[in-house]
């Protein structure tokens, strides 16, 4: 990206400052050009929403499958796949999520709620 001239002759931010920018790694003087330009926090706002969208096809494209993550939850997984698996996990927050998630579908819950709705089948039963 080149180096644009503004009308009153201020010079707007070059491609590797709204990069650095958008990775909160601006010196003192970047950061001043953006609290009075508008154009260059949006493009900073922009930047940072490309390198989000391309991080998370990114983690993605590495994710393991839910069934994958099913295994790991339930021990089924060989030590290596399960250690792959782990190290994963630490570094991606879609699949962290996603094990909470599969986390939260707890047996005992399961167990608690089936027999919640035999009871009420049963008492229904009796009425
Ligand atoms: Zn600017
Ligand atoms: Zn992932």
């Amino acid at each position: 990206m080149e180096e644009e001239q503004l009308s009153d002759g201020a010079i707007h931010l070059s491609g590797p400052e709204l990069i650095a920018a958008a990775d909160g790694e601006a010196s003192e003087g970047i950061v001043s050009h953006l609290r009075q330009c508008a154009l260059c926090r949006q493009r900073v706002t922009t930047l940072r929403n490309v390198q989000q969208a391309l991080r998370y096809r990114l983690y993605r494209a590495l994710c393991p499958s839910t069934d994958q993550l099913i295994d790991y939850c339930q021990g089924l997984l060989s030590p290596a796949q399960h250690a792959l698996v782990a190290r994963h996990i630490a570094s991606c927050p879609y699949c962290s999520a996603e094990i909470e998630l599969l986390m939260q579908r707890d047996p005992l819950i399961d167990r608690l709620l089936l027999s919640d709705l035999l009871n009420q089948r049963v008492l229904r039963y009796l009425r």
